[in-house]
């Protein structure tokens, strides 16, 4: 997919911005806190509806306004589609050609994106909570219906998390009650947990190999699930509930004495290992970021593979971090099939050879 042209009112510093020529490879130039990143995640907030730097909306609208609107032309197989998003304190609304959308899970996924930032090396370095993001992000821009049951489990997950508080030092004289709250997370968790171990599955096929690419051969990256209750080998439904319902029976106690829910995909993570060891760990920082990396990459050959088209590339200050040889090697592999947006403060840190047809902007306070 291609993104023709954007439209941006009241979004962060930018009052109001209208760019119509992008081209397959666009560089977006200029010194710091001028409105580069933020240009990259309108854009990623468009495919999304959500920044990937921050859960508040808030933050995204101009200060002093009450709105902001992000609108794009982008070039689909099938033909041009027309987005817009209006973020407000009082929620979003999405268009489709001019059509608004009930439901934001209906929009997402018009645009595809993959966004390759610094704080990116955290999905490897950070905290389990990071990764799940990841993977709800990623997962979700390809399968709607696992926001679905993703947005369902977290709302049982607080009533039953509240419903164990009130258990503490009672005898439960509803027993019944806690069985069906069990349930209901498990129906929904179930779908989280094969929809993550699926995805992981085949991200690794595509991780593994760039991988291989980058570091000459030399480094065997595998990508692990790990569930909160123990390895899941099978993908049946029923297995996976049952697996799920045990661990939460097992738990009964602990939880009732903790006031919260102890098992599911709510606790899940993934690790990452080269050549057998745990990258988190033992990695070096250039491996943890070539880690990074291929992930992003893998992502991807892993959309287009999902959904038939190559997703936009938003590469912010990264491509100046990598030497020359990755940096021809990342342009390469994605000239003329994948459109590009990339950040940098100066071109002198490009490999300005392979970005000779890039459209370069320079961004200057919100301009
Ligand atoms: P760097 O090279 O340092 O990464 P950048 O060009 O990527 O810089 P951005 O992150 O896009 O910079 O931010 C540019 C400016 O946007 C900052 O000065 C910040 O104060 C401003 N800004 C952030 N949020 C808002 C907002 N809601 N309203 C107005 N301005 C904002
Ligand atoms: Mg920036």
């Amino acid at each position: 997919m291609f993104v023709r042209n954007i439209n941006l009112q009241q979004y962060r510093n930018y009052e109001q911005l209208q760019l119509n020529s992008f081209g397959d490879v666009n560089l977006l130039i200029g010194p710091n806190a001028q409105g580069k990143t933020n240009l990259l995640e309108a854009i990623f907030v468009l495919a999304l509806t959500k920044s990937h730097r921050t859960s508040k909306d808030r933050e995204l609208i101009a200060f002093e306004q009450t709105s902001a609107h992000v609108s794009a032309t982008v070039e689909k197989k099938y033909g041009d589609v027309l987005l817009e998003l209006r973020l407000s304190a009082q929620g979003k609304k999405a268009k489709i050609n001019g059509l608004e959308q009930r439901k934001l899970s209906a929009f997402i996924g018009s645009l595809n994106v993959v966004m390759f930032a610094p704080e990116d090396l955290e999905i490897v370095k950070g905290t389990p909570g990071i990764r799940r993001r990841f993977l709800d992000m990623e997962i979700g821009q390809v399968q709607p219906s696992y926001l679905y049951h993703l947005q369902q489990y977290q709302k049982i997950l607080v009533q039953r998390n509240n419903y164990l508080k009130q258990l503490w030092g009672k005898v439960d004289t509803q027993e019944g009650l806690l069985d069906i709250w069990n349930e209901q997370l498990v129906e929904h968790g179930v779908k989280i947990i094969k929809k993550r171990k699926q995805f992981i599955i085949k991200l690794q096929k595509w991780a593994e190999a760039i991988h291989h690419g980058i570091t000459n051969g030399s480094e065997d990256l595998q990508l692990r699930y790990v569930p909160s209750f123990g390895e899941v080998t099978e993908e049946d439904e029923a297995v996976l509930f049952e697996q799920f319902m045990i661990k939460l029976r097992q738990l009964k106690d602990q939880e009732i004495r903790r006031g919260m829910t102890l098992a599911g995909p709510h606790r899940d993570d993934m690790t990452f290992y080269i050549n057998g060891k745990e990258v988190h760990t033992y990695g070096s920082q250039g491996q943890q970021r070539t880690t990074a990396l291929s992930l992003k990459l893998a992502e991807i050959e892993l959309i287009k593979e999902e959904i038939g088209e190559y997703p936009v590339l938003l590469l912010d200050d990264v491509l100046s971090e990598l030497d020359p040889y990755r940096q021809t090697q990342l342009i390469e592999t994605f000239q003329s099939k994948v459109q590009t947006f990339i950040t940098a403060t100066g071109v002198e840190s490009l490999n300005t050879d392979k970005l000779k047809n890039a459209n370069i902007f320079h961004v200057h306070s919100g301009q």
